[in-house]
């Protein structure tokens, strides 16, 4: 156990986020590190309780109270070993992940919980730093060959399992670069690139091989997938967007949030000197009160947007758990996320009625009205009506599932009554010898998730190769509620 009294003794302590006014006139992450010494008395706060109900709230069951307790010892190597025994990425779930192991902490029953996710960061960061990070190329070979489809958290995480068991695998991802949404959609001041690129450089060194700018089901049919590859994994992601089909869409400056950011990211990449979409000087309106929502607001700010409004349907949730979300289940309540401490207004429990053009058909403003819940619909409350005006609007209302034309066809897998890809519990789908991992089979999801589930389908497509049952799998597609 780390510090026996430390919960008592210590408060619970989150690294600041640099100075606004600073923050926003450049794209690095927005937290500061932990100062030397704060991280191990944080680290004590863990009670090492006897059931660590933080195991089950994080989906990759992460040995949080063994890496709290090594840390607070100042035992840095054994706490990163522990740390990627089940997690291959902890710098992605460490800066990303709004962390339902901390809502699960029992510390957290009648104080605040221990900072989960600051430990996890400082103890991989420090790794990197000391060089502990090395490849770890497998010690033999299957002469089995795993085509990933998809270079995104789940992707990534799949091919990294499956070279370490001794496969051959090809990573295939359409966009030019590898990454998935942790390259083109979140945006650099939540996540810098660095730390993907780092990590690719890790997965090359093993010798995972990366085809970017490969549309699977396009340049490479299915027939030829087939040919080439013992198994399958398809990890394309939940990439088809949900619209606002209402009048005025076609309005110059109304956009998806996916056409918005990945512009941003690629400035940031150095690809372009400006955004093609670039909210400067403009009235913005977000359309969504979620992370993607809070990614444009954030991008808005950075740009130099004139206003910036979000948009929720929802009424605004509460500040403190509800009755309904009882400990230790993941509470839906009111956050500020550092694009909202930005600046910015959020309106809550109003719905846009339609979007209005100048004569030249550029987006003026869009009508909305407040909303209330009747029969499980929302209806305009009369009078409320009114006019905002916007220039630019982005919509950022979730995702409907994985685009289904194409490659999902081609191969004929069935798809679930949401619409995802239909798996068994060895994440394989309909068609025999092709899995599927992520938002793909799962709908629109976390990267705690992604990666959790990319183990779980390695571990069934090692099996399904080789009889063997030697990869951790952490979960079954249906064994833990969603978050
Ligand atoms: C803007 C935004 C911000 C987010 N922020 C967070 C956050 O802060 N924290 C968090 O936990 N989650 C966040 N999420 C959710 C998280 O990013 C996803 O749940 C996660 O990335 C899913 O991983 P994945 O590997 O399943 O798919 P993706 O990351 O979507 O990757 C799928 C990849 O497959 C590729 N692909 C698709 N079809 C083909 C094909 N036919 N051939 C080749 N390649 C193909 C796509 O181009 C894409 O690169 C965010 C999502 C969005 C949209």
């Amino acid at each position: 156990m780390a510090d026996p009294k430390g919960f008592i003794t210590t408060a619970r302590q989150t690294p600041q986020r640099r100075p606004v006014d600073i923050r926003i006139k450049d794209w690095r992450e927005v937290y500061l590190d932990f100062e030397p010494g704060r991280v191990k008395e944080q680290a004590g706060r863990c009670m090492d309780c006897g059931i660590p109900f933080c195991h089950n709230g994080c989906p990759l069951g992460n040995l949080i109270p063994e890496w709290n307790d090594l840390t607070w010892r100042g035992d840095w190597s054994d706490a990163v070993e522990r740390l990627h025994a089940t997690n291959n990425f902890p710098e992605f779930t460490g800066t990303l992940c709004p962390a339902p192991c901390e809502a699960a902490c029992v510390v957290g029953i009648n104080s605040d919980p221990v900072t989960i996710k600051q430990v996890e960061i400082e103890i991989i960061d420090k790794a990197w730093d000391e060089g502990w990070v090395t490849p770890q190329a497998p010690a033999a070979k299957t002469g089995k060959k795993v085509a990933v489809i998809g270079s995104g958290p789940s992707g990534l995480a799949a091919a990294q399992q499956l070279t370490r068991a001794g496969h051959d695998v090809v990573v295939y991802e359409r966009a030019d670069r590898i990454g998935g949404l942790l390259r083109y959609g979140i945006p650099e001041f939540k996540m810098e690139k660095r730390r993907l690129d780092r990590r690719l450089g890790q997965m090359r060194a093993e010798g995972t091989e990366f085809r970017a700018g490969v549309n699977v089901g396009v340049d490479v049919t299915v027939e030829q997938l087939k040919a080439d590859y013992d198994a399958v994994v398809l990890s394309g992601g939940a990439t088809a967007a949900r619209d606002l089909p209402i009048t005025g869409r076609e309005a110059v400056g109304v956009h998806q949030a996916m056409e918005y950011l990945p512009l941003s990211n690629r400035v940031q990449e150095g690809d372009l000197q400006s955004s093609p979409i670039d909210a400067a000087g403009k009235d913005v309106v977000v359309i969504g009160g979620g992370d993607t929502g809070a990614d444009c607001v954030g991008t808005a700010h950075r740009q130099g947007a004139a206003s910036v409004t979000q948009l929720e349907i929802m009424p605004t949730p509460p500040s403190e758990r509800p009755d309904s979300q009882p400990w230790p289940t993941y509470p839906m309540t009111f956050k500020v996320t550092s694009a909202h401490e930005e600046g910015g207004e959020r309106l809550f429990s109003v719905n846009t009625q339609e979007f209005l053009k100048d004569e030249a058909g550029n987006l003026r403003a869009l009508r909305l009205a407040e909303v209330r819940r009747e029969d499980g619909r929302f209806v305009p409350v009369e009078g409320t009506e009114r006019e905002l005006p916007c220039q630019l609007a982005f919509l950022a209302m979730g995702f409907v599932g994985p685009e289904k034309e194409g490659l999902l066809t081609d191969l004929g897998v069935e798809l679930d009554e949401r619409g995802n890809v239909a798996r068994d519990s060895d994440f394989m789908t309909t068609v025999d010898g092709v899995f599927t991992a992520g938002d793909m089979g799962r709908g629109q999801s976390l990267i705690v998730w992604a990666i959790s589930e990319g183990r779980s389908a390695a571990a069934g497509v090692d099996r399904y190769l080789t009889g063997r049952d030697v990869l951790p799998a952490p979960i079954a597609p249906t064994d833990r509620p969603m978050v």
